[in-house]
């Protein structure tokens, strides 16, 4: 405080804040932004700023026609006026006339609900949201579908406690009723559970537009909103107002977002389009408006989401079960090695001991392109002498072999092997899987999930052989 003059105001170049302490009246409604401001920013430090405000709220209480207030309190709706302390030192906002209840004056009886009530009904009186509430009312009455505008009409439910006053109604094809809540600013998120009860229960269509929508910067309000509304925000903005001059009907600016799984990841896109009220989806039951599904899309991506996850863990899985495989173990310990690993793959592998010893052993020899005892298990050192084993000691598995050597793309083509693949396809090709050459289903399920990429051939050369049967 500068002592050097008797008043603040004779100090032009004043630096300091020129509200007073502790104000009574601690936030005021500017009623040409419709922003809501902590005195202390609405009075500022400006001597000359501070002194323009005074004299234009003195004149308030003159004022008759609401349309013409400038700064209002925000619970009472009742013109303020800017005073100055006795020490002449420090200013601070007034109710013009003392009479009214508001939460500003006195603390109590008001819940946290009722306030937030009373400041957003203060800034429906503001100028952008009169401004937005024309613009509406202007497109709705060009447009045909709808009948009964009515603006600002105060609705009573069944309960007197929960009158609720929408911006605009409007009667949609004759059928609809639709309510539309202009959201300009903010009020907390059991008001705006509370009001889609409201008109849930009347059987009407709350609609909350807003101005603008985006992700990056949207508060906490139009984001309740904007999840209770199936992920898309509604919008009326320049560009839609324009699309609904030259189209003569209501198309509002629809702002959505999509799901879509990568890589195992949830990720999303936002998106936005103007869309004929018409195309938008809606429902009473739910009090929804949209144009994207988004509960609906997230169920199938979430669906993917699982499948690749399992996908992933039985890779894994794979992965350490060939890690520490040795195909050289007899039967009986790599049953119990593949019985370990098994039941986490969801395999079974119980009733086939003595087989699965010989599918492993060749399956793992193909995979590695190591037909020696580190990759196929037995005293081989070509591919011939597995070819010749399989197809003498294990016949059933031959066809399921040379699709092994396929797809890791290790086909051999000596003559003999050639003839015995000839023989093995004419058979799968007249009998299918009740070839000798085919294998038992049980390795179907096997190759599936331990060697996936053989699955993939083996399917397609089968089903050719279907074909050409
Ligand atoms: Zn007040």
């Amino acid at each position: 405080m500068d002592d050097d003059y008797k008043r603040i105001a004779g100090n032009l170049d004043n630096r300091q804040n020129l509200c007073c302490e502790n104000p009574e009246v601690k936030e005021v409604l500017d009623l040409g932004t419709g922003k809501v401001l902590l005195a202390q920013d609405a009075i500022g430090s400006d001597v000359n700023g501070a002194m323009r405000l005074r004299r234009k709220l003195a004149g308030q209480h003159k004022i008759t026609d609401d349309d013409q207030l400038e700064v209002i309190c925000p619970y009472c709706h009742k013109p303020l006026r800017l005073n100055c302390l006795m020490s002449g030192q420090r200013f601070y906002f007034a109710h013009i006339k003392r009479e009214n209840n508001c939460p500003q004056l006195e603390k109590k009886n008001w819940t946290k609900e009722r306030i937030e009530a009373a400041k957003y009904n203060g800034q429906k009186e503001s100028l952008p949201h009169k401004q937005m509430k024309g613009d509406l009312c202007r497109v709705l009455e060009a447009d045909s579908r709808f009948s009964d505008i009515a603006v600002e009409e105060v609705v009573k439910g069944e309960d007197p406690s929960t009158w609720r006053k929408p911006d605009v109604r409007a009667l949609y094809n004759g059928a609809l009723r639709v309510v539309f809540e202009i959201q300009l600013s903010t009020t907390f998120l059991e008001v705006v559970l509370a009001r889609r009860d409201f008109y849930r229960e009347k059987g009407e269509l709350l609609v909350w537009v807003f101005k603008k929508f985006s992700l990056r910067d949207a508060r906490m309000m139009e984001f309740d909103t904007f999840h209770a509304n199936n992920m898309n925000a509604i919008v009326l903005d320049q560009k839609a107002q324009e699309w609904c001059q030259q189209h003569g009907k209501l198309g509002l600016k629809c702002v959505w977002v999509e799901p879509k799984h990568e890589d195992g990841q949830l990720s999303h896109s936002e998106y936005s389009d103007i869309i004929d009220f018409e195309d938008l989806s809606k429902s009473v039951e739910d009090q929804q408006i949209y144009w994207f599904d988004y509960n609906g899309k997230r169920a199938i991506v979430d669906a993917e989401l699982e499948r690749w996850r399992e996908v992933e863990r039985v890779r894994n899985i794979r992965e350490s079960f060939f890690d520490a495989f040795d195909p050289t173990l007899d039967a009986d310990d790599q049953s119990k090695y593949a019985n370990k690993f098994f039941p986490e793959m969801n395999l079974r592998s119980n009733d086939i001991k003595w087989r699965l010893s010989g599918y492993l052993r060749m399956m793992n020899a193909a995979r590695t392109g190591d037909p020696t005892k580190r990759g196929g298990g037995w005293g081989f050192s070509n591919f011939k002498n597995i070819y010749d084993n399989v197809y003498k000691s294990h016949t059933s598995l031959y066809f399921l072999f040379c699709c092994a050597m396929k797809a890791y793309s290790r086909d051999e083509t000596s003559t003999s092997i050639t003839d015995r693949k000839e023989e093995a396809w004419r058979s799968v090709c007249a009998d299918g899987e009740n070839s000798k050459f085919h294998h038992d289903s049980i390795y179907s399920e096997l190759t599936e999930v331990l060697f996936p990429e053989v699955h993939e051939v083996y399917k397609k050369i089968l089903s050719k052989s279907k074909k050409g049967s």
